[in-house]
């Protein structure tokens, strides 16, 4: 920003839209500069803003000033604010709120009130002559100072603000206005070294000596590796600095997220596809904007044209983002990257700790990390001078975020390479309609890798008729035998076995026997899951949960036929059928510790697991050398979804589980057990082609008119009451209705869908509805909605009843 700028552009982080012009005084205009915070005054409060730039030829509305400038260095480079602009534009979400999105959580600071006793109220509680509230409200002050939040919440009744008014003036408490501290600091240790010039040597007692010693070797050391050599070193520095032998000094350290070391590694040798894939992206390197889809089939090795590609960028001093669709995955490309490349990789995602984010989005800023591997949010990552954004495993659907900010990072990652002028690579084995169609129609290059890396095969997949097995009773009707003699072969060949069941819990579908009534949610309309080892019924939803031991709601019988097949109880079956296999699984409910994934995957990698049983978390692009043998248990339970993506995502997770076997020396096969054979989806997948997938499907999408061949913006409301949700539901539908009839010309290809109620009707309480706006051009469909919003400029919420925008959905149920 030009220093003689005295008004600037300010984004607040709250539900508007537009942005605010301030004026930096004189004794704070130096410090102002875009991508800072600053602490403004808003309305009656003083809250967080975020600078994005100098604001030239004003009005003559009166400006507010500055009140602080509260970062010494920007938190985002420049060149992010036309990437949040674009945003908040195409997702409809506050500007404000957008970039507090994308910044490491825990900074912002903003006003609190905070309530006291005084003298006088200690006296009244004293006195005991006070009716109940007053009392309740003063015995919780009386410890100390409390937050009025904190007070609300301590005290079951409504407060009256008339009350707190008038204690206030009888000086029975005292109210403050005060500024919370951000949570999140960095992090500063304490180091020593020698003193440049020292007391003559006297005798000092042994552990004295040895830190000299130490220090003199060693020349600055920190008191935590100093307290590893010298237990008491804590106590001892303090002595030694005041009689001068010493200085003590604080040192910027980063929280390390990694914790283990790794052996560095180098190039490997490419095959002649990967080679070719590696030149063709290096000979762009220069020319601007383009976004590739790298094709290639599970285990041909893509990891290693990602890691080829980013050590030429590097060489030529520009910046590698990587995003990946799994924690889990993280820590897998992080090993690589960090083998070949060192301390230059930072990462980014939700499992780091808030210091710890911190610590990374610094080091980042500073040039210090100049390869960022993270989940979706990663993209966010404050680089600058990037070189390529490559996205691994781009079909996957955790690169959508739902609630809050609904954003799909991988085209985010198109959106910002475009923005920045560099390259975007999408890879996948099973990549979406949505990205090959851009192939199709030329908007992104194709590379293709057709070969799995040192010549090993694709494994043989076997369909197995689950029609046939229908009446078995018992185990074989989960594991037919044809899987389990499979699983008995492998097994005594010293392999390991994968078996998959996309869905966690013992059994999804517990359904009274007398009656029966199926156990569901109290807060949703949706069947509960038991599972054994919580010894509870549970909500996948919202998390209600329920004794094992319940009764039916409906008859009071405690008769529960436990139906539907999950992870758990699968596991147990199989523990029957294979009593001396050693047995580990991998869902949601084994991993919520922090390092069980990690735990797990090293457990195949050092052959103390013989099967594993996981949902599709097993699924995404893990490296399983010792798999020879994937069982899919059922392959129909995704395909029946009310979604236009069923189909894709069916293929997608099964030639991705496929895939998972064979990838190390020995060849793999897959027992698919299906009770749809002949669906293209399963046959596709079945025949590994995704050409013939993806024609299949595109004719379909096209028929109906589907993405990639229109936008869609999905309008999903939800609210406790059910009779006003519904009421606003169809307000909201005739206001489009007259919205497209008051423009018939301009919205001639706008359809609007809908309102219907969700497939889901019920969750956590709230009572869903949708409306889908279908548009032939996205500029089309953004038109008709921002004028639908600016008719509206108080938002499309109303009293209880909330209303999110969902551009490009991919939830739709
Ligand atoms: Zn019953
Ligand atoms: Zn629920």
């Amino acid at each position: 920003m030009k220093p003689d700028t005295r008004y600037i552009e300010v984004a607040v982080a709250l539900p508007v839209f537009q942005t605010f012009t301030y004026s930096a005084p004189e004794s704070l205009a130096a410090f102002v500069a875009i991508g800072k915070r600053v602490l403004i005054p808003f309305g009656r409060r003083r809250i967080t803003g975020y600078v994005l730039g100098p604001i030239q030829g004003l009005g003559h509305k009166e400006i507010k000033t500055v009140l602080d400038v509260l970062d010494d260095q920007p938190l985002f480079p420049s060149a992010m604010v036309p990437f949040f602009r674009w945003i908040s534009d195409y997702y409809k979400y506050p500007l404000g709120e957008v970039v507090k999105n994308a910044l490491p959580g825990g900074l912002n600071i903003r006003d609190y009130v905070q309530v006291s006793l005084t003298t006088d109220g200690q006296a009244a509680l004293d006195s005991g002559q006070l009716n109940p509230i007053t009392k309740q409200i003063l015995s919780q002050v009386q410890p100390g100072p409390c937050r009025m939040n904190e007070l609300y919440k301590k005290i079951d009744q409504n407060i009256p603000a008339a009350l707190l008014y008038s204690l206030e003036q009888q000086g029975l408490i005292l109210r403050k206005q005060k500024l919370s501290k951000a949570r999140t600091k960095a992090r500063l240790e304490r180091y020593v070294r020698l003193a440049d010039t020292r007391p003559a040597a006297v005798k000092l007692t042994r552990s004295r000596k040895k830190i000299i010693d130490l220090l003199t070797a060693s020349g600055e050391i920190s008191v935590g590796q100093l307290k590893e050599i010298v237990p008491t070193a804590a106590a001892l520095i303090k002595p030694l600095e005041k009689a001068g032998y010493l200085t003590i000094h604080y040192k910027r350290v980063y929280r390390d997220p990694f914790g283990e070391s790794i052996e560095p590694d180098s190039a490997r040798a490419l095959n002649r596809e990967q080679a070719k894939a590696v030149a063709t992206i290096c000979s762009y390197f220069t020319k601007g904007y383009k976004t590739f889809l790298l094709k290639g089939v599970t285990g041909s090795g893509k990891t290693e044209v990602y890691l080829q590609v980013a050590d030429e960028l590097l060489k030529s001093g520009r910046c590698v983002l990587v995003l990946v669709p799994e924690i889990a995955l993280i820590t897998q490309m992080e090993r690589r990257f960090r083998a070949r490349f060192g301390d230059c990789v930072g990462v980014l995602h939700s499992g780091l700790s808030a210091g710890e984010r911190y610590d990374q989005w610094t080091r980042i800023l500073g040039g210090e990390a100049r390869v960022v591997i993270g989940a979706r949010s990663a993209i966010f990552a404050p680089l600058e001078n990037i070189g390529i954004i490559i996205v691994d495993e781009e079909h996957d659907s955790s690169y959508k975020q739902e609630g809050k900010l609904r954003y799909n990072a991988r085209d985010l990652a198109v959106v910002r390479a475009k923005q920045k002028d560099c390259l975007a690579l999408l890879g996948s084995a099973t990549p979406s309609i949505q990205s090959y169609y851009n192939t199709v129609t030329e908007k992104f290059s194709e590379l293709i890798l057709t070969k799995r890396v040192e010549q090993r095969s694709l494994p043989e997949i076997r369909i197995v008729d689950l029609r046939e097995t229908r009446d078995t009773r018992g185990i074989g009707r989960y594991i037919s035998s044809p899987l389990r003699q499979a699983m008995q072969e492998t097994l005594e060949r010293g392999e390991q076995v994968l078996l998959f069941l996309n869905r966690r819990g013992y059994a999804s579908f517990p359904v009274c026997s007398v009656c029966g009534q199926p156990m569901r949610c109290k807060h949703c309309d949706i069947s509960l899951t038991l599972h054994q080892s919580s010894n509870a019924y549970r909500c996948h939803y919202c998390g209600f949960s329920r004794s094992a031991v319940s009764k039916c709601d409906v008859c009071g019988s405690d008769k529960i036929k436990l139906l539907g097949l999950g992870t758990e109880k699968l596991e147990g079956m199989v523990a029957k059928l294979f009593p001396r296999a050693r047995l580990s699984r991998m869902d949601r409910d084994t991993t919520t510790r922090k390092g069980s994934v990690l735990k797990l995957l090293k457990g195949l990698r050092d052959n103390t697991t013989d099967i594993l049983v996981g949902t599709q978390m097993v699924a995404k692009g893990h490296d399983f050398p010792n798999i020879t043998l994937v069982g899919i248990i059922c392959a129909d339970l995704s395909l029946s979804f009310p979604d236009f993506r069923a189909g894709e995502r069916t293929f997608q997770l099964l030639a991705q589980v496929a895939g998972r076997a064979g990838r190390g020396k020995r060849p793999g096969r897959v027992i698919l057990q299906t009770y749809n054979p002949d669906h293209f989806s399963i046959d596709a997948a079945r025949q590994q082609d995704f050409t013939a997938f993806y024609n299949q499907e595109i004719g379909f999408r096209n028929a109906l008119n589907y993405p990639p061949f229109s936008r869609v913006i999905q309008l999903k409301i939800s609210g406790k009451d059910p009779r006003e949700t519904k009421k606003h539901t169809h307000t909201l539908g005739d206001l489009c209705q007259s919205l497209k009839a008051s423009e018939s010309a301009r919205y001639q290809g706008i359809e609007i869908m809908g309102p219907i109620e969700a497939s889901l009707t019920r969750i956590a309480r709230r009572y869903r509805w949708q409306i889908l706006l279908k548009g032939s051009s996205a500029r089309m469909l953004h038109r008709f909605i921002n004028q639908l919003m600016s008719d509206h400029p108080a938002g499309l919420s109303r009293h209880q009843v909330q209303v999110a925008i969902d551009v490009d959905p991919f939830f739709m149920m």
